[in-house]
């Protein structure tokens, strides 16, 4: 038995103690993991709703308990306190730490030609400095890992190594280094290709560094003044496969960015681990990705924000919605196949921006009606799976206490994801300051 005269027992209720998340400490970097001994570490939290990432729906009023920096306890609020004092999160949502699945730390996603150029080869130093400012994007609104799909000069993989070299914070950012794509077809500002004569799975095989993942472009992007035209994969199938398993033996996962029928059924039939886009990938590889669990990240959200920097009622505007609504379409038939989705952003891309676009995809999500519960366990759940994260996304007893909340009902998610109030890790909140050793401009 968990609740009253456990650990927790503090005593004669003393009631909810008013408190706000705006006015604990602000978000950031970095609280070590310890003990919830500390007086002033709440231990209990009334929380209004919980969307617990399970996939379940909301519940309203349940007090959530701490205990030794993990979830002790959740349980409806009408059966007392337990002798507990809960901090007063009525007003709030609370809900698992979300995870973005495809990143691109290097870019903007601004849509402005001249600062798009430059940030193609601005120096590592000014590169960083933008990035560390995006992982602080990323925390102000409850993301606390991302999964880097590449940049040509492996600057997101050159942060994180500065990065472990600083204060543990609790932020994962998984790197791919530089993407794969063959000479010639698309995919340069993400990476690099075999040496002539070289066969991928060489390549792979003989990349040294330390990446988390291998990322893998085995086609083009799609067409916005020719709707659904599909591309050649960009790698021979058994090439490719011998190139996933050389990935699986140095014990590195590996995301496939593939649009059109073949090239994602080249991808499967390799065995990689995640499908990048898979815009027009029909229903039979979706059937074989929910058949293998392989996972699936849609990037809806990069036609949106492409849709917003284009001109309205242009060709190209057009192209966008019609590639927006496919997904959307496409998506719905992914849940109803039971193919497992991670929510992914492609922040970076034009009119993606870090952060931010979290609420956008799952938006989409929404619209491809997949219930609240859901998208959260997409976008947390799913996520952490992906990452392989050594916390599941789930608020279960005996779970780490990782947790955010953001004001009101969660039907109001994605709007108040913008302002996420609170963020908690193994029990405590992270602190204001956002210092990142190592990450900053000569750091
Ligand atoms: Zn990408």
């Amino acid at each position: 038995m968990r609740r009253g005269g456990g650990r927790l027992s503090r005593g004669p209720s003393r009631g909810l103690r008013r408190h706000h998340p705006s006015r604990s400490p602000g978000l950031g970097l970095v609280e070590r993991p310890g003990s919830d001994t500390r007086p002033d570490r709440p231990a209990a939290f009334h929380c209004g709703w919980l969307l617990d990432g399970s996939g379940a729906g909301a519940r309203r009023d349940v007090v959530l308990t701490v205990a030794g920096g993990r979830i002790d306890d959740i349980f409806p609020a009408a059966e007392g306190y337990q002798g507990l004092a809960p901090l007063d999160w009525r007003a709030f949502t609370v809900l698992p730490p979300l995870v973005d699945a495809h990143v691109h730390l290097f870019l903007s996603g601004r849509n402005d030609p001249v600062l798009r150029r430059r940030q193609l080869d601005p120096g590592p130093e000014y590169v960083f400095r933008h990035m560390a400012d995006r992982i602080r994007r990323y925390l102000r609104r409850g993301i606390l890992a991302v999964r880097d799909g590449g940049d040509h000069g492996a600057l997101a993989l050159a942060l994180r190594d500065r990065y472990r070299q600083g204060r543990p914070d609790g932020f994962v950012l998984r790197a791919a280094g530089r993407a794969w794509h063959r000479a010639g077809r698309y995919g340069g500002v993400f990476g690099r290709s075999p040496a002539e004569n070289q066969r991928l799975a060489e390549a792979v095989a003989a990349d040294g560094r330390g990446i988390d993942q291998v990322k893998i472009i085995n086609s083009g992007i799609n067409s916005l003044t020719d709707f659904g035209r599909q591309t050649r994969p960009q790698f021979d199938p058994d090439d490719l496969k011998a190139a996933v398993a050389a990935a699986h033996r140095r014990g590195l996962p590996v995301m496939v960015h593939a649009n059109g029928v073949q090239p994602v059924a080249d991808a499967l039939a390799a065995g990689c681990d995640s499908i990048e886009h898979g815009f027009f990938m029909g229903e039979t590889n979706m059937a074989r990705m929910a058949a293998r669990e392989t996972i699936w990240v849609p990037t809806a959200g990069t036609m949106a924000g492409c849709l917003g920097t284009l001109a309205p009622g242009s060709p190209e505007a057009d192209g966008a919605r019609r590639l927006l609504d496919h997904q959307v379409a496409q998506l719905a038939r992914a849940r109803a196949l039971g193919v497992t989705v991670a929510a992914g952003t492609d922040a970076g891309s034009p009119g993606v921006r870090h952060g931010r676009a979290m609420a956008t995809e799952l938006g989409l999500m929404t619209a491809a009606g997949y219930c609240l519960g859901e998208t959260v366990r997409c976008a947390a759940a799913h996520g952490a799976r992906l990452l392989g994260l050594d916390r599941p996304g789930v608020l279960r007893p005996g779970a780490p206490a990782d947790f955010i909340a953001v004001t009101g009902p969660p039907e109001a998610l994605w709007k108040s994801l913008e302002q996420v109030r609170a963020v908690y890790r193994n029990g405590l909140p992270l602190s204001s300051s956002l210092a990142l050793p190592g990450m900053t401009a000569g750091g």
